[in-house]
């Protein structure tokens, strides 16, 4: 079974410290939902595990299937079978969803072996019509061109399908702070809820304590100051719901001090 496992990692941005000393592990078939109020680096956390060059490691360990993460080039870690989806995705006029799926696809092929021919047409589009209706996507959808002129939610289909074409043992979705709309926050859910089982591992980062009422983890954490301040049960969102995170706030601050 793969296993994600975060160790003390130490994150900066510009010499600004931003991640202080997080752990955190993610087994195949978990799926694991990180809170936090803005700003605490849950965005730094998946843009550092993706290998974004602009956050510097200072300290702390990133291992993957027994292999360290914080050593590999982002294509290598999508490789090995991470996935992170992206926050604010790029629009390609003139490439549609479905060709651009065949081309990760593709290129994923011909990283394990050189003298791949891709794969065959027919075999992709039946393979891709199959995802699509598990997902409950209009088949035009794999027509248009990717994201052009996407609403936040289509934007967010296509993300998924993505996940659903490569097949990741474990798959980051950060959550964007501003503009994710409930339409939006369902498609990702009902996704993950779709393609969620004993081969996926899934780490959910939002700070949108309403995307509990529809993705159901297994452990909810919740990130305060760069750490993983508090992790529990899915009752833990019921009582962030309900309570905000000023008790948060508080219990850590008193731990700081004493
Ligand atoms: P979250 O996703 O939890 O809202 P982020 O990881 O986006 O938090 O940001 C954590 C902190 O890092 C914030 O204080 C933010 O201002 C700072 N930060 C994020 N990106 C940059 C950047 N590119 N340069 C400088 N500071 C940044
Ligand atoms: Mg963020």
């Amino acid at each position: 079974m793969s296993e994600l496992v975060i160790k003390n990692l130490h994150v900066s941005i510009e010499d600004k410290e931003i991640l202080k000393g997080l752990d955190l592990t993610v087994r195949q078939g978990e799926i694991h939902a990180i809170m936090g109020p803005n700003g605490t680096g849950k965005s730094t956390l998946a843009y550092t595990l993706m290998g974004h060059p602009s956050y510097t490691v200072t300290e702390g360990e990133v291992w993957f299937k027994g292999q360290n993460v914080l050593e590999m080039e982002p294509d290598e870690r999508s490789r090995l079978g991470l996935f992170l989806a992206f926050q604010y995705p790029v629009a390609i006029p003139g490439v549609t969803v479905a060709n651009f799926l065949r081309t990760a696809l593709n290129a994923r092929r011909r990283a394990v072996n050189p003298e791949d021919k891709g794969i065959p047409i027919p075999e992709f589009r039946k393979a891709l019509k199959e995802r699509m209706e598990l997902l409950k996507m209009e088949s035009s959808f794999a027509g248009r061109y990717l994201n052009d002129g996407f609403s936040g939610g289509e934007k967010k289909r296509a993300e998924i399908l993505q996940m659903a074409t490569l097949k990741p043992e474990i798959a980051i979705l950060d959550e964007t702070d501003s503009g994710l709309d409930i339409d939006a926050l369902r498609i990702v859910s009902e996704g993950v809820n779709a393609l969620s089982g004993p081969g996926l591992g899934v780490l959910v980062i939002t700070h949108y304590q309403r995307l509990l009422n529809y993705i159901k983890p297994h452990f909810v954490h919740i990130m305060l100051d760069g750490r993983i301040v508090e992790s529990g049960g899915p009752d833990l969102a019921l009582h962030l719901e309900e309570h905000g995170y000023d008790w948060v706030r508080e219990k850590y601050e008193n731990g700081v001090s004493a």
